[in-house]
């Protein structure tokens, strides 16, 4: 068979080459009849019971997740036992069996079809995907009704299995992925999917590479195909000449030894070698997020997005999370941060982050009531979280971070807030650290810029560079068409960042940068010549940034860096931050 590629998605790094494995969509297989009436309600307990046993096997499936699995899959899963539940499926397709007498599999597929049509209309690309969640939700269904339940190979000893298996399929569900698991499976093709699919967020946190919305992958690859799969492309090649073949091969092997080498740094301490010791510390989003973090040696959690509790609650838990609730989450973190610094940041909610999808967006929402004015328009909101926070905070070392502010007079409220927090804990006699910690975010350009108002009343700060370079370059961060001038390296931003370091350090406070040039290594070099000395990023960048750190050489970097920062030329910045790496 002649060599073909096919370009999809980049959902999930690296390359993966195996032979495929074709997992079947049941719902090209399902037959179409028409029932008597007098059959009629037995078709529809034979689709009320394959419903059941499918949410009876969706909830087998979630109570036996493995401690490692990612901590997304036991949510996708609740979403399809939500699906299943809902009157959509258990019960629409039950009328059209009564009405127009179609057997189980036909009244079903009939439904999810139009579910799928009225799904293509709506415009949001992440609801247009949970589409596909129907889609697999009803494909288990027609599994259980058809007796096809599992495509994979059945053998429980991973040997029997060819050794790098890929897995194309047209779709896979959440729970599916989970069989794969403990296989020698090694990357998957899915004719659906985008970069907000449930099954890319999977393959994203199993580290597996794979490509997805690959058209119809399915139809063209056959069973045992070599297939490539370049995860950073999103492009499938299947049948590759010998030579395609070997050049893959290197590169793998090349990604797999960075990678081994990588893997040996997570004990290793992050110090410069002229003997500085840099902190290395996670952003999360959830308390679920801390073993990952604590695994690639995370000395501590310089940044917890609140936020995440608090979004995309629907049905029941709509309202804000209850103190308890929070406190719960709080705590976990902290806990399983094993005496390690977590810091929490409060609510950060407005702008990029709406709480409520359908909220009325103000006129420019970046500028508008978001972050720590959001809080402070609130005050028993607010206060139920600080409750939360302290009393977490009993537990474990905690820093309070308040995202946004610009005022004095935003300290002051925050602070007497704080106080009025603890004293509600004192007098209903809950345990809290007296002596919690709080910093500010320096996210806004007036607050690095009257940093002695921060100094005074606050223990800490943390840059949000994100946020900083957006309302220094007055380009809104989600805005595609001036996202070309979003620039850590503008003239402007450096002597903010650098201002806000130097601040901090002769005033012997801790400075971290918890935005996303953080973890990026280009940077890492010249943000340790300005002395910066904490750095909170992404989980995943945590080893090759610490690689960054143990090569590098503050004595030689910073006389570089001064000169950088007396720059305006951005060539000449550019330059200078280049020959950085050299040094
Ligand atoms: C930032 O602004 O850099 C930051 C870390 O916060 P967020 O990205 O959550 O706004
Ligand atoms: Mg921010």
């Amino acid at each position: 068979m002649a060599t073909f590629s096919l370009h999809g998605i980049p959902v999930s790094r690296g390359i993966a080459i195996g032979r495929a494995h074709l997992l079947k969509a049941a719902a090209r297989e399902v037959k179409h009849y028409l029932v008597s009436e007098e059959k009629v309600e037995a078709e529809v307990r034979r689709l009320s019971e394959a419903i059941a046993a499918v949410h009876a096997e969706l909830q087998a499936v979630r109570s036996d997740l493995p401690p490692d699995a990612p901590s997304e899959l036991a949510a996708f899963i609740d979403v399809h036992a939500l699906i299943l539940s809902d009157p959509i499926i258990a019960e629409d397709p039950l009328r059209i069996i009564r009405s127009r007498h179609y057997n189980a599999e036909w009244a079903l597929l009939t439904q999810i079809d139009e579910l799928s049509a009225q799904f293509d209309e709506i415009e949001d690309a992440y609801l247009r995907e949970r589409k596909n969640d129907i889609r697999q939700v009803g494909e288990r269904v027609l599994k259980m009704l058809t007796g096809s339940a599992s495509s994979l190979p059945t053998s429980s000893d991973p040997d029997d299995f060819a050794p790098q298996m890929i897995i194309v399929a047209h779709d896979i569900s959440p729970a599916d992925m989970l069989q794969f698991r403990d296989r020698s499976f090694v990357g998957f093709v899915t004719d659906l999917g985008g970069q907000n699919s449930h099954t890319a967020i999977v393959a994203r946190s199993l580290d597996i590479p794979a490509a997805v919305g690959m058209g119809n992958a399915s139809a063209l690859i056959a069973e045992d195909d070599w297939v490539i799969i370049d995860g950073d492309a999103g492009i499938v090649i299947v049948d590759p000449a010998a030579v395609v073949l070997e050049q893959y091969r290197e590169a793998q092997a090349k990604l797999m030894r960075e990678r081994k080498k990588l893997g040996k740094l997570k004990k290793t301490p992050a110090i410069t070698r002229d003997g500085t010791f840099i902190h290395l510390l996670a952003n999360i989003e959830l308390p679920e997020d801390c073993p990952g973090a604590l695994e690639l040696g995370a000395v501590g959690v310089g940044l917890f997005r609140s936020e995440f509790l608090f979004m995309g609650r629907t049905g029941q838990s709509a309202r804000l999370p209850s103190e308890d609730e929070q406190f719960e989450s709080y705590r976990k973190a902290v806990v399983a941060m094993k005496g390690r610094p977590v810091t929490i940041r409060t609510l950060d909610v407005g702008a990029d982050k709406p709480l409520d999808k359908d909220e009325e967006t103000a006129l420019n929402p970046a500028l508008g009531l978001r972050a720590i004015r959001y809080c402070l328009s609130d005050p028993p909101m607010f206060l139920t979280q600080l409750r939360a926070i302290l009393r977490a905070s009993a537990y474990g070392p905690i820093r309070l971070l308040i995202p946004m502010l610009a005022h004095a007079f935003e300290i002051d409220q925050t602070l007497a807030l704080i106080e009025q927090a603890k004293q509600q804990l004192r007098d209903s006699k809950k345990k809290f650290d007296e002596q919690i910690e709080v910093g500010a975010m320096i996210e806004i350009p007036a607050a690095a810029l009257t940093l002695p108002l921060f100094i005074k009343r606050l223990d800490f700060l943390s840059i949000g560079t994100n946020d900083l370079i957006q309302y220094t370059l007055a380009i809104d961060r989600v805005d595609h068409e001036v996202a070309h001038l979003y620039n850590p390296l503008h003239p402007a931003v450096l002597q903010l960042l650098s201002m806000t370091i130097t601040a901090g350090a002769r005033a012997g406070i801790p400075v971290a940068v918890c935005g996303e040039i953080a973890g990026d290594t280009k940077l890492t070099r010249l943000l340790l010549g300005m002395g910066l000395r904490e750095f909170s990023m992404h989980p995943a960048q945590l080893l090759t940034v610490k690689q960054e750190v143990l090569n590098s050489d503050i004595a030689t970097l910073e006389p570089a860096v001064r000169r950088i920062l007396k720059a305006y030329e951005p060539s000449v910045i550019a330059d200078g931050v280049e020959r950085l790496k050299l040094l």
